[in-house]
């Protein structure tokens, strides 16, 4: 198969399309970014990789991030954290207060802000130095020293947070937060404000492509189950509202944030990142949604 001429000919074509998505604005600093910039990067695990526009330039991978806290969390804790967090689609904005009053402060999956809030308050309560001992997990799964947190992204976040404060508050009242609502915000804002490349991705999602072992050096960082568990939870929720959307025209387990990523895994041949800032009205890429459509069309290589 020849991704190179795919998934360059996908990139001059989506270049051309006219692209009606937004950037988040709802984070002052992330509206600082060129909106025009447009990468991908495909590592297959049989050593293939192929790297197309601004495929090396960081960028912010907000709830990207939710895939390694999660991954840290159970490799940790173990099952033990589905007590506080769920494993059902949410069905509803990534940002959505409706259904945890409802459901008495027990988030629907650790792939919405809410739930993403009780892993962060998980890992609080276990690592020593929680921002840093989670950049360095993530440093080893990407064989790169290389990783880092915007402190002005995760400032300004903070400064205008009031919906992550109101859910973190929620939960707290059903005893669903156990540290200080502060310090599980701001743990929770630098995970979100991580900066990484396309191909920084794509290498550091190999691990969920490859049951669970680091490709680089054979060493297992989650056993083949959890490894499942963490693909199955992306499928049906990494993509919030359009979850079902993602599979039905995508058909892999994929990961967006609002700073415009997508990655996506093709368990046991591949991981492949894409960014373009512009967003849909549900928070998800629009080139990089295009791009996976297509890719998976042409190449045949989904999970269905
Ligand atoms: N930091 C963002 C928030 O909490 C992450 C959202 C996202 O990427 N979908 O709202």
């Amino acid at each position: 198969m020849n991704f190179d001429h795919i998934l360059n000919n996908l990139h001059v074509k989506c270049s051309a399309e006219k692209d009606t998505g937004k950037i988040a604005n709802y984070i002052p600093e992330l509206k600082k970014v060129n909106a025009n910039k447009f990468g991908i990067y495909l590592d297959t695990l049989s050593t293939e990789q192929v790297g197309i526009g601004d495929c090396n330039e960081k960028f912010s991978i907000q709830s990207i991030s939710k895939v390694f806290t999660l991954t840290l969390a159970l490799k940790i804790i173990g099952d033990k954290i589905w007590k506080r967090v769920g494993v059902e689609p949410s069905g509803d904005p990534f940002n959505s207060l409706v259904q945890l009053e409802l459901e008495k402060g027990i988030p629907r999956n650790p792939f919405i802000n809410s739930g993403a809030l009780v892993i962060a308050d998980l890992l609080v309560s276990k690592l020593k130095n929680p921002k840093e001992d989670t950049l360095n997990f993530i440093r080893k799964i990407s064989n790169n020293q290389n990783i880092y947190s915007n402190e002005s992204i995760a400032a300004s976040e903070k400064k205008y947070g009031f919906k992550n404060a109101a859910h973190i508050n929620l939960m707290k009242s059903f005893g669903n937060i156990k540290n200080s609502v502060d310090e599980v915000l701001d743990y929770y804002y630098q995970m979100c404000a991580i900066e990484m490349s396309c191909k920084e991705l794509a290498s550091s999602f190999q691990l969920f492509a490859n049951g669970g072992v680091l490709p680089y050096n054979n060493e297992e960082i989650l056993t083949p189950s959890y490894t499942k568990r963490i693909n199955a939870t992306m499928q049906l929720c990494g993509l919030y509202d359009e979850a079902g959307n993602f599979a039905f025209k995508v058909g892999l387990p994929g990961k967006s944030g609002v700073g415009g990523g997508i990655v996506a895994v093709c368990p046991h041949k591949y991981a492949i990142a894409i960014w373009s800032p512009k967003l849909n009205k549900k928070g998800n890429s629009v080139k990089a949604l295009k791009v996976l459509e297509e890719f998976t069309t042409q190449t045949e290589l989904s999970i269905f």
